[in-house]
């Protein structure tokens, strides 16, 4: 993804590290992990669900980004 504004360029960020998928329940206020893959905080939905009968989850993933100024890149047409 690259987004321009003005003389800026946002970008994701190199040194951010990778995304963070976590999941919340819709219905109380327990939530996952953070984790570097989908897989562990969806788990977490189906125990949750088994454990409570809650069975409604919102997902988030979590990106890094950097804004740059464009005066200091070199490559693309203006
Ligand atoms: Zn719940």
């Amino acid at each position: 993804m690259v987004s321009r504004f003005a003389d800026w360029l946002l970008s994701p960020d190199p040194y951010g590290g990778p995304p963070i998928y976590a999941t919340e329940c819709t219905t109380c206020d327990e939530a996952s992990s953070g984790a570097e893959s989908r897989e562990d905080p969806e788990v977490w939905c189906l125990r949750h669900a088994a454990r409570t009968g809650h069975t409604g989850f919102r997902s988030t993933v979590t990106t890094f980004l950097r804004a740059t100024p464009r005066s200091g890149l070199s490559s693309g047409p203006a």
